[in-house]
Formats: C-alpha cells, sequence, structure tokens
C-alpha cells in the first residue's frame, strides 16, 4: 500500500441552534500502513441524517456526542480496496459507520457485506439501510395492519416515503405531510400515497382533519410539535402512534413544550411507542428479505437525493434542516471499480 491521504469532515465547535459551516472543517490524514487482519476501504457514498445533530451537542444522550477535532463517524457504503483479513478482498461492497471520509481502515467485524450488484450501491443507506429499516420496525412496533389509515410526517424524505409505501403494501390508507408541492406531488405520483398536504399551506390540523374526516388509527411521527398535536386530535379510539423522530425540535436552543392536547392519550386510550432502530439489528436480516424483496420486485422506489464530493458533506447535512433533500439524502464520494 502506497501512502493514502484521505479526507475526512471534522467538528471544529458545537453548534448553537442551526448548524453552520463554521462548525466542521475539512482534514486531510494519512493512513497509517495496513497490518494483518485489517481491511482497507474506500468509501463511494456516506449518509447525512437528522439524528447526527443530536450528537453535535454536549452531553450524554442515547449516542455518544461526536468529539471535537475528530472525523465525525455515519453510516457509509465502501469497496474494499486492499484486505490483510480472510474475510473480505478487493473489490467487496462493505456498509460501514465510517462515513464522513474518503478513506478508512477497520477490522471484518466492523463491515458489513452486501451486493455489489445491487443498483445503485447508495440504496444500502436509504430504503435497503438504516433509514428504510426505520420504517419497517415502525410499522412492526405498533402492527400496522391492513384497513389502518395512517398518517405518516416528513413522508417524503428517507424514513417517511419508505414507510408510507409499506403501509400501502400492507393494505393501508395512507395519508402524508411534507414541506412543499413537489414534495406533495411525489408522495401522491410516485409512492402511491392516498393524500398528501404541505404543512406550509395552512394549520396542519385543519388539512389533515380534511385528508381524514373519520380521523386516523396510526400516526407515525417523525417531526413532533405542532403535527403531534394535530396527530392527537385526529387519531381514534385506540390508536396507535409510533414515535421515531422529532426533527421539528433539533435545532431548539431550548426545550421545546410537549403538546397541549397530550391528555388525548387517556381519553382515547392512545398507545405511543418509542423506537430505536438499533435495538431491532436481530432482525435485519428479516428486514433485508422482506424489503429487499419489494425493491428488486418494483414494488417499493428509492428515492434519494445525491450530493457529489465530501466538500459538499455539510451542504447536504445542513439541507436536511431546510427540507432540501426528496427522499434520503447522500453523499456521493466516488464510482465502483469496474473489475
Ligand atoms: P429526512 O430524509 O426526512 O430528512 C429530513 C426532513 O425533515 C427534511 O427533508 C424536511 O422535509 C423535514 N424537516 C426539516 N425541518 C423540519 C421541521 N422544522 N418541521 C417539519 N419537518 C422538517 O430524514 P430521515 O428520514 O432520515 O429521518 C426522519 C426522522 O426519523 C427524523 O426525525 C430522524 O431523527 C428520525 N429517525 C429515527 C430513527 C430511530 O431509530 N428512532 C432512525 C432514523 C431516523 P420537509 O420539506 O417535509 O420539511
Amino acid at each position: 500500500m502506497t501512502d493514502i491521504m484521505s479526507c475526512e469532515i471534522q467538528l471544529v465547535s458545537r453548534p448553537n441552534g442551526m448548524p453552520t459551516a463554521d462548525n466542521f472543517t475539512i482534514a486531510q490524514t494519512k493512513l497509517e500502513p495496513l497490518q494483518d487482519g485489517q481491511v482497507l476501504v474506500r468509501n463511494l457514498y456516506m449518509s447525512v441524517d437528522p439524528y447526527m445533530r443530536g450528537r453535535m451537542n454536549e452531553g450524554k444522550s442515547y449516542v455518544p456526542s461526536f468529539e471535537l477535532g475528530k472525523a465525525l463517524e455515519g453510516g457509509a457504503v465502501g469497496e474494499v480496496i486492499e484486505s490483510r483479513a480472510q474475510e473480505f478482498k478487493p473489490g467487496d461492497v462493505v456498509t460501514s459507520n465510517f462515513g464522513w471520509r474518503e478513506y478508512f481502515i477497520a477490522a471484518p467485524k466492523e463491515l458489513h457485506p452486501v451486493s455489489r450488484e445491487m443498483q445503485p450501491l447508495s440504496v444500502y443507506l436509504g430504503a435497503l439501510g438504516m433509514t428504510g429499516m426505520t420504517a419497517w420496525v415502525g410499522l412492526n412496533l405498533v402492527e400496522v395492519k391492513a384497513g389502518d389509515v395512517i398518517f405518516v410526517s416528513g413522508a417524503a424524505g428517507a424514513v417517511g416515503s419508505v414507510a408510507g409505501q409499506l403501509a400501502k403494501l400492507r393494505g393501508c390508507r395512507v395519508i402524508g405531510s411534507a414541506g412543499s408541492a413537489e414534495k406533495i406531488k411525489f408522495l401522491l405520483e410516485e409512492c402511491g400515497f392516498d393524500r398528501a398536504f404541505n404543512y406550509n399551506a395552512g394549520p396542519v390540523l385543519e388539512q389533515l382533519n380534511l385528508a381524514a374526516p373519520d380521523g386516523i388509527d396510526v400516526y407515525f411521527d417523525n417531526v413532533g410539535g405542532e403535527t403531534l398535536e394535530a396527530a392527537l386530535s385526529a387519531l381514534r379510539v385506540y390508536g396507535r402512534i409510533i414515535a421515531c423522530g422529532g426533527i421539528s425540535g433539533y435545532n431548539a436552543q431550548k426545550p421545546q413544550p410537549g403538546p397541549s392536547n397530550l391528555f388525548n392519550l387517556i381519553g382515547k386510550r392512545l398507545t405511543m411507542k418509542g423506537l430505536l432502530v438499533r435495538d431491532w439489528l436481530d432482525r435485519q436480516g428479516e428486514f433485508e428479505q422482506e424489503v429487499g424483496g419489494y425493491f428488486r420486485e418494483g414494488k417499493l422506489k428509492n428515492q434519494e437525493t445525491v450530493v457529489a464530493g465530501i466538500d459538499r458533506a455539510v451542504d447536504a447535512f445542513i439541507g436536511l434542516f431546510e427540507g432540501k433533500n426528496v427522499g434520503k439524502m447522500v453523499v456521493k464520494l466516488g464510482e465502483v471499480s469496474t473489475n
């Protein structure tokens, strides 16, 4: 192995509110020589995800904080360039948590092999990756079934667009909310949602009541805030809430008040269940088989927004909070070799 220089994105200060480019720097590092039992990987795609915002704060949460002056971490798809471990050979395609950098060295147990035949390979960060699995887990968590009326917020994003499509495949009536007319068109015309509305176009509760005059059975919450409050009002007796995310509050500078109508949980005997996708890793094979099958059969669309180059990764990340993505936001770092 000749000397390899790798660009990586480091956090240099903790954002206060919305992150800015000044919170990050791009640095060049020289990789150490490869040792026995190690694998050298070149990243092809890296993921930017809303949960990373929480890791940029100081202090302990359910995930450890990113360290200042070190490369950020996150999902990535890469190609093995050189291997001194029997488990991998050059040309193998792997997923890992070593995103935000061009190259890395890892032990085999830190890599997950995937098929290089799949196109595009970035699907392993979207519909067949962590965000797709989150959608699948959410539906299983509250046993979404045929006939349910389900409302999905953040519906045009990575988790939401897959959650809505999987709910349609289960025979549900699906309603989505998202932040622009272009996204509403995408939900109705490409994802098969029954109804969709733009939450910026008017009060969420009014629009939800119009879309679901008889109420909803399930709410898949990706955003929290006003939308959660509206869903609590629209849910029917024995309704269920999948508490997946609350992006509307991720950049808040002080804790946000909870919904004013939480008492609906009692009056309507609602169930609200939180999920962390990483708790379900023992069911990853089942997820890959079911959802991979839908994808290969053309029943599931993996929409993505691709930004090119590691120097654009920070823009892509900030763009999540500005609604710049339709489907999964990914950063392309290179092409797979043609061997
Ligand atoms: P998305 O692909 O949905 O990207 C973020 C989207 O959020 C944006 O495109 C934007 O769309 C929307 N958004 C941004 N700011 C706001 C706001 N203030 N109010 C409402 N919507 C907003 O991200 P993911 O699909 O990766 O994640 C969706 C949610 O799922 C997040 O809350 C995330 O934290 C959560 N999550 C939870 C996991 C778990 O294990 N619990 C795992 C993975 C994700 P728009 O134009 O519609 O505003």
